[in-house]
């Protein structure tokens, strides 16, 4: 009976796990995962759950039962510590051998920690699992002066629950403009201004020099000019990196994250990466990319299932996120990084923040996201689609809200 190896117990794990036996597989499967509680959906613990409305069950991605109902044995609390690809063995906790015979790589990311002295300080935390959501959840049911360091979505994401729950809160972003500099300064003033209208101090292009505090515990943190600002909670949303180190110790090619080809396979035959982790080729993009999102997690779990079943893979969904914050709700789907596109069109009302925004690059459209505008994401991605595919839009039809999406295309 073959034995398929998940390692990292989270959506991509989990869903992987739930397409073996969808699809048929009755060998052994084991899913490994460091942290204790079983596989959860993270975009809950910096919304719903964040802001005291969603209970954390809601996160969970399958309930407790189903793991032996469907004959996945689920290791918790174990780390995976080395993998010999040779011998087909992962070793857990530094002891135990695991032989395999497919491992599947979902090992997510980890988040970047500040580096600024006093940043050791209790009080100075981040955003990535369950325990660190439900510790800041408390603090800030007890009215914390937040800090938060880094205007990225989980940074922003933090603000707006943080300002929810009535607690001050100062925001320093690491340039002149919330959100990575991919959305361009526009869409990153929409979101400066809704923070702002709802009471978020921001210090833009301000760095921090240091965090000073009393009895262990951050009281305030110093900005580049010297300025002191009060602090008894800070909240650091400064990146993820790919957790690569099982792939390194077993000799993976690595380049931002596990290298695979559009199948979700590595060099080696018999170990896939799905997930945050990976970098995958992408058909339609054209290129090897790295999607830090759900639904990335959500579909890449399952592709590489099937392709670990030997079935033909060619994963080419168009990468696509969301986030909630106050009254405002986006989707995003396509692959615009900065420098990749050469404008922006908007249609609809930015000031009101109802609209859709696009980036385009010689009349191909790379990628859309609407804002409180619903309903057009098969839309966005099928323009998307035909961008990538060489089919240009007529730019003045795509800002004409009057104009149905799909008849942009020229
Ligand atoms: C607070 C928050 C909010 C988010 N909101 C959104 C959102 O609104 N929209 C969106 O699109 N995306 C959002 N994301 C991103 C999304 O959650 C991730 O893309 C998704 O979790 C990736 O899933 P994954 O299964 O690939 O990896 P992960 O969720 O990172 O899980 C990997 C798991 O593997 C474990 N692991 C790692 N190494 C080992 C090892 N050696 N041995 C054993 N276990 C190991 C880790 O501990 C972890 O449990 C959010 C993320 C966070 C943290």
């Amino acid at each position: 009976m073959p034995t398929f190896v998940i390692i990292g117990a989270s959506l991509a794990g989990a869903k992987a796990a739930e397409t073996l036996r969808a699809e048929g597989f009755d060998g052994r499967i084991v899913l490994v995962g460091e942290e204790t509680e079983r596989p959860y959906e993270r975009p809950p613990l910096s919304k719903g759950y964040m802001l005291g409305k969603e209970p954390l069950d809601k996160a969970f991605v399958h309930d407790e039962a189903w793991y032996a109902e469907h004959d996945v044995e689920l290791m918790l609390g174990c780390r995976a510590t080395n993998l010999d690809a040779d011998t087909h063995t992962v070793t857990l906790d530094g002891v135990a051998k695991l032989t395999y015979d497919k491992l599947l790589l979902a090992t997510g990311s980890r988040v970047r920690t500040l580096s600024v002295p006093g940043a050791e300080l209790s009080g100075v935390r981040y955003l990535r699992t369950i325990d660190e959501a439900e510790t800041l959840l408390e603090r800030l049911r007890d009215g914390s002066q937040v800090l938060v360091v880094g205007a990225g979505w989980i940074g922003l994401e933090v603000a707006g629950a943080a300002r929810e729950h009535g607690c001050p809160v100062t925001v320093v972003p690491v340039r002149s403009l919330p959100l990575p500099r991919g959305v361009g300064d526009r869409v990153g003033a929409v979101f400066r201004d809704l923070h702002v209208a709802h009471g978020v101090d921001f210090r833009f292009g301000m760095g921090i020099r240091e965090f000073g505090g009393s009895g262990g515990q951050v009281t305030h943190a110093v900005l580049e000019d010297g300025t002191e600002v009060p602090a008894d909670l800070v909240v650091a949303g400064v990146g993820i990196r790919p957790a690569t180190e099982l792939a390194d110790a077993g000799g993976l090619a690595v380049d931002n994250g596990v290298v695979t080809d559009a199948a979700l396979r590595t060099a080696n035959p018999d170990v896939y990466a799905c997930g945050d982790v990976a970098s995958f080729e992408h058909p339609l993009i054209g290129e090897r990319i790295r999607v830090e999102h759900w639904s990335n997690a959500l579909n890449g779990g399952p592709a590489a299932a099937r392709s670990m079943l030997g079935q033909p893979v060619s994963y080419d969904r168009v990468p696509y996120f969301f986030t909630d914050q106050y009254d405002l709700g986006m989707e995003y789907a396509g692959w615009a990084p900065h420098g990749s596109y050469d404008s922006v069109v908007f249609r609809g009302d930015v000031a009101a923040r109802e609209f859709v925004a696009f980036w385009v690059k010689g009349g191909r459209v790379l990628a859309g996201m609407n804002v409180n505008i619903w309903d057009v994401q098969d839309d966005i991605q099928a323009l998307v689609r035909a961008g990538f595919t060489g089919h240009r839009v007529d730019e003045t039809r795509l800002s004409d809200p009057s104009v149905p999406l799909r008849d942009a295309l020229q």
